[in-house]
């Protein structure tokens, strides 16, 4: 039986050191939210926030948990749009704000071990000097954690030839919902693979703090390619852009990022960054290339050639400051919507599907016409080299009517996902938000899912209401 508040307060108290507890209720508001519209609504505050510095802090307070039945949230940057991080069922919030120590970093291992409330940057910042770099590059990399991206499997551009988070994780130590602590990946391995057993790590990298609590990361690193060119690339119509990653691939090449601009993203790139002379038609790919300065200058030329056979126009950047200019401009495109709808605002809900490439035309063309049937202003971009069809969904919050259609909006493009082939979310991660899709997209495996979870967590304390809510206040109408 869950306590309350003060009890739980006051037990917190007594297992950790008192100026790690927050219980005084305008420090807790920002608990409240992520970046989901979700949690924007959902508006419950936690019984309690426990900043800790150390394994032994985080284990004190998940047994205050598992001793009192009280959900226990992990939180780490709080930019997830899933509503991930937030504690709908009130609660713990375990905040990795004061563990962002890097414990090592070993070049010649290829491979650091970190503590997962750092930030990326700050991760990428201390492997330049040795010529590393860890290759998932989500868009909130200024913000966000190493555990929250590994605990949603977060990615970015770059996946399209270096994977997903889950392919860096090699071990973490994770503590488990009755407290106890375990060291996933080889309890003293250094090992880059492993065939060894169960591979447990890959178990709890993207469960979102539904199986356990990440409190250290065994990352793995790459030497940092030292050159890279961007060819910016304009095409008539959206499904020349498949025919020419379809060239490519078929030329033997696998660009690092093969992004993708629809129109109405480029026309609010132009609004905002009308320097950039952004090609005319209906899509704008910006497909990078790495290696060598050699490599790249060779490289780039040859990848042009073959994307010119469906390509409007080209043009590319080698030199490192444009480079930066051109993916500055993609990174600025969130605010950058605002500019072409003004008096509306971005939320964060159906922005991620993930679909076969092929499919990548029919559902832009089909989200755009819902958006029109609904009335809503969308504007679409995404990494396309994997899929991953981000949709920007513009509304004014105060006009119900105009959110409820949103709502709908973001329903129907869930499930587009699922009629494509694909899944409902590519990488931001399941959440509140996509729990109702969860047995629409797994069938019966979700069942798995969740026995996994009663094995792992009997008493249901860590991150409840996540994945597998089927009966969410996010479920769609039928
Ligand atoms: C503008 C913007 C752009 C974004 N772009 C991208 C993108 O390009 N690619 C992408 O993948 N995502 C993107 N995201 C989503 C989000 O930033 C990522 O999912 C990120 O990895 C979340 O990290 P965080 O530290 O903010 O985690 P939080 O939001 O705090 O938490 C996310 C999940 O991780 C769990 N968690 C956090 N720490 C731990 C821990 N130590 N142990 C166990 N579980 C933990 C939480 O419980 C929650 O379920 C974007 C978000 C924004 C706002």
């Amino acid at each position: 039986m869950a306590l309350g508040t003060a009890s739980i307060a006051t037990r917190l108290r007594e297992a950790v050191p008192n100026d790690r507890v927050i219980t005084d209720e305008a420090t807790l508001v920002p608990y409240m939210f992520d970046a989901s519209f979700w949690s924007l609504r959902q508006r419950r505050m936690p019984e309690a926030v426990v900043v800790p510095q150390s394994t032994a802090e985080v284990v004190a307070a998940v047994r205050v948990a598992a001793e009192t039945g009280t959900p226990i949230v992990a939180r780490g940057a709080g930019t997830g749009q899933t509503g991930g991080a937030v504690a709908p069922t009130g609660g713990i919030v375990i905040s990795f704000a004061r563990m962002r120590a890097i414990l090592d970093i070993d070049r010649a291992n290829l491979q650091a071990v970190v503590e997962p409330g750092l930030v990326y940057l700050d991760f990428q910042n201390a492997l330049a000097p040795h010529g590393l770099f860890f290759p998932p590059d989500p868009g909130s990399g200024r913000a966000c954690t190493l555990g929250g991206m590994a605990a949603n499997n977060a990615s970015g551009p770059h996946a399209v030839r270096w994977g997903t988070t889950s392919a860096y994780v090699l071990g973490a130590e994770v503590v488990l919902a009755d407290a106890s602590v375990i060291t996933t990946g080889g309890v003293h391995s250094k090992a880059l693979k492993s065939s060894s057993g169960i591979d447990l790590t890959k178990l709890f990298v993207g469960s979102e703090g539904t199986l356990g609590i990440f409190t250290k990361l065994r990352l793995r690193v790459q030497p940092k390619p030292p050159a890279r060119a961007v060819i910016l690339a304009g095409y008539a119509k959206l499904e020349d852009t498949v025919a020419s990653l379809d060239d490519l691939f078929a030329s033997g090449i696998l660009p690092s990022t093969a992004e993708l601009l629809d129109r109405s993203a480029v026309d609010a790139l132009r609004l905002w960054r009308p320097e950039l002379a952004l090609p005319e038609g209906e899509a704008v790919l910006l497909v990078e290339v790495e290696g060598t300065p050699d490599q790249v200058a060779a490289n780039v030329r040859y990848t042009d050639a073959v994307i010119r056979r469906r390509a409007t126009v080209t043009r590319f950047a080698e030199d490192e400051k444009e480079i930066s200019r051109l993916w500055a401009a993609r990174g600025g495109l969130a605010a950058a919507t605002a500019l072409a709808h003004p008096g509306k605002h971005r939320i964060f809900a159906g922005e991620d599907l993930a679909v076969p490439l092929t499919e990548i035309p029919r559902t832009v063309r089909r989200a755009r016409e819902i958006g029109a049937e609904l009335r809503i202003a969308v504007i679409f971009y995404g990494h396309f080299g994997d899929g991953n069809v981000h949709s920007a969904i513009l509304v004014d919050p105060d006009d119900a009517d105009e959110v409820r259609r949103a709502d709908e909006l973001a329903d129907r493009l869930h499930r587009l996902a699922i009629e494509m082939g694909g899944t409902v979310t590519g990488e931001h991660g399941t959440g509140a938000v996509r729990a109702p899709y969860m047995r629409a997209e797994h069938g019966d495996a979700l069942d798995v899912m969740k026995r996994i979870k009663d094995v792992m967590d009997p008493k249901g304390i860590l991150n409840p209401g996540k994945i597998w809510s089927e009966t969410s206040s996010a479920a769609p109408r039928s």
